[in-house]
């Protein structure tokens, strides 16, 4: 498995060499496996959550609550039960980027939505437990988007100097990253010695009553941000400088298809979801500190992972075999690949691919000789313009008839909001979708509702065929409005208002209530299609009560009734005692809010305005 791979990564110089080779042999992997595998049915649905938590170190005399970096050692003995018995093990755990977080899944997919609908929640508090077992006594194991503090002074635990590290980052030590596994300090200097400029990644502050106009901490160590801060006399903006952003946390989620068409429209439809399902789970307004404008984590990884070069950004001359690339590779989707239906509706799917998707065309020309279906020639000729970011030397030389690492590497680090996963050959794992643009809520109720409608959804439209496509620009501006501050409440989204109709191309703005509980004579709304789905399905009492639990927290967070963790985190910082009205959170803020969320998931404190009850 990709992940538990503790190989030797080569140097940047030596990766950018072969770049060419890894995709080659990349490219002929996955016309291997897609000949073997292209006509793959799995009639037994399958599926699975993946969730990343945070180790946090609290000292209660200091009040301070910080990451604590024990995320190996922790690792060790959470795989322990995997290890001796792969078959039966109840939980996977996996390493993550940042040295204080990991990453679990069920030990095996859950099978059949409604059967397993009841078991997610459990499996998930079965899962915080285990982790629990193996932390020191003033150690939590959260589920918290942002770590509020991230690359301030000192937010570790044990505490690292603030020096030079593979990132060039004046703010994130090294010692942050993931150690054990090499993967994440090469993906770290190599995107930052692929793209060869400096980073400026602004978030902006939140203005609050005493914000000052010059946060001059945040720019200390740069001298001209400062300059250029009060030049442009723009608003105050906290800095990254470099790969941090990957220290985010996120929930996941994988369905199997029934075969490469279900899971073309299931990539496809799950795609204009991913900004609503986005702002829905909104829970980052607080970074390096500040309280922000933004609510959402997704645009700052996006930024922090951007490798491009200047001529790929379009910013200087492109030479010979470049592309300017427009997106970074943690984005949106850039195309839709489904090939089902009307001539008219393939019309439309062509009509909607409205921005310019960057192709090799070299690639695309081997796919399609090679009988590959164009639609996903297409995107894997699109996937393919990335150089690899890590090469293990143990891995540059791959049988392409039995080895798909090259393939993986390329595929792997095309972060989007939906994936396409290839069937693995040999095996009864057959084609899947994953959706990720979720952000991890404070619990495992919040966490089971989302997964579940999630779930529920991709039922939704697979039976009643629905039809949600709206251009992918209109996608992209949706995935910017979804992360402002509190979106749900001032924003609107385009969405297909007429989804029964498979060759509609009504594209209306709408609010999130308005998506997700109707509106009248428009539209009827995502949870009252899912409620007529359940209604009609034969289904247990108890399971119909939970997910009427679980739809309600989300019909509440549509409607503003409830609150997202996000707005939920603003207030808390904001009525805290000790807030100056500043935008700062303080080490003591810090360490309050996290202990107000330990409480939340422990179910000891209630938040009415977050729950509903
Ligand atoms: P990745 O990190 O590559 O996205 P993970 O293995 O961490 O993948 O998580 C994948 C999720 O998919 C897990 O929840 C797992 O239970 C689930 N899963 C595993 N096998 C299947 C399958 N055949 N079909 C659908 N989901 C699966
Ligand atoms: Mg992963
Ligand atoms: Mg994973
Ligand atoms: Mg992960
Ligand atoms: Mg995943």
């Amino acid at each position: 498995r990709k992940e538990l791979a503790k190989g030797s990564p080569l140097s940047w110089q030596e990766t950018k060499q072969k770049a060419s080779h890894v995709r080659k042999h990349g490219l002929k992997q996955f016309i291997n496996i897609y000949n073997k595998t292209k006509d793959t049915r799995s009639p037994a649905l399958k599926w699975g959550d993946e969730i990343e938590y945070m180790i946090i170190a609290l000292d209660q005399s200091a009040k301070t609550a910080h990451v604590s970096l024990r995320s190996n050692e922790i690792l060790e003995s959470l795989q322990r039960e995997e290890i001796e018995n792969p078959e039966t093990a109840r939980f996977l755990w996996r390493p993550e980027y940042g040295a204080y977080m990991v990453e679990g899944t069920p030990g095996k997919p859950y099978s059949g939505v409604l059967k397993d609908l009841l078991t997610v929640e459990p499996c998930m508090i079965q899962r915080r437990k285990e982790i629990q077992k193996y932390l020191k006594s003033n150690e939590i194991a959260v589920t918290l988007t942002s770590y509020p503090r991230l690359a301030c002074p000192f937010f570790s635990e044990p505490p690292l100097p603030q020096e030079s590290s593979s990132s060039k980052s004046t703010f994130f030590p090294d010692m942050a990253i993931n150690h054990m596994y090499p993967r994440y300090r090469a993906i770290t200097f190599n995107t930052r010695e692929r793209r060869g400029d400096d980073y400026h990644i602004r978030i902006p502050v939140m203005k609050d009553q005493l914000t000052r106009n010059s946060i001059t901490e945040v720019f200390e160590f740069e001298e001209e941000e400062v300059e250029e801060t009060l030049t442009e006399s723009i608003p105050n903006f906290v800095c990254y400088d470099s790969v941090d952003g990957m220290g985010y946390c996120c929930l996941q989620v994988t369905f199997q298809a029934f075969n490469m068409d279900e899971a073309r429209t299931l990539y496809d439809q799950l795609a204009p979801i991913c900004p609503i399902l986005l702002a829905l789970t909104a829970a980052s307004p607080v970074h390096r500190g500040f309280l922000t404008g933004t609510d959402c984590r997704w645009n700052i990884i996006s930024q922090c992972v951007d490798c491009r070069t200047k001529e790929e950004r379009g910013l200087e001359p492109l030479s010979r075999d470049r592309f300017i690339i427009p997106k970074s590779r943690y984005d949106s989707i850039s195309a839709y690949i489904s090939n089902e239906g009307s001539r008219y509706v393939k019309l439309l799917i062509l009509m909607y691919n409205d921005v310019p998707v960057v192709l090799n065309d070299h690639y695309l020309l081997e796919l399609l000789e090679a009988g590959v279906e164009e639609p996903i020639a297409r995107h894997i000729a699109h996937l393919f313009v990335r150089d690899p970011l890590v090469l293990f030397s143990e891995k540059v030389d791959q049988e392409d008839e039995k080895e798909i690492d090259h393939f993986d590497n390329i595929q792997s680090t095309n972060w989007q909001t939906v994936r396409l996963k290839l069937p693995l050959p040999d095996t009864d794992v057959g084609w899947r979708v994953e959706f990720r643009p979720c952000e991890v809520q404070i619990t495992d109720f919040e966490n089971a509702a989302f997964v579940c409608f999630i779930a529920l959804l991709t039922r939704i439209i697979l039976s009643y065929k629905l039809n949600f496509l709206i251009p992918i620009s209109k996608v992209d501006e949706n995935m910017k409005r979804s992360q402002e501050k509190d979106a749900i409440k001032n924003c609107k989204f385009y969405f297909n208002s007429n989804p029964f109709d498979s060759d509609s191309d009504e594209v209306t703005e709408m609010t999130i209530n308005e998506i997700i509980n109707g509106k009248d004579g428009y539209f009827s709304g995502l949870i009252p299609l899912v409620e007529s789905f359940l209604n009609a399905t034969e289904i247990e009492a108890e399971t119909h009560q939970r997910l009427h639990d679980y739809l309600r927290l989300i019909s509440g967070r549509a409607s503003g009734e409830l609150q997202t963790a996000a707005s939920w985190i603003r207030s808390f910082v904001r009525s805290h005692p000790s807030y100056k009205f500043d935008s700062q959170v303080t080490e003591e803020i810090t360490y309050d809010l996290i202990t107000a969320i330990n409480q939340l998931e422990q179910g000891t404190r209630k938040e009415p305005l977050l729950y509903g009850y």
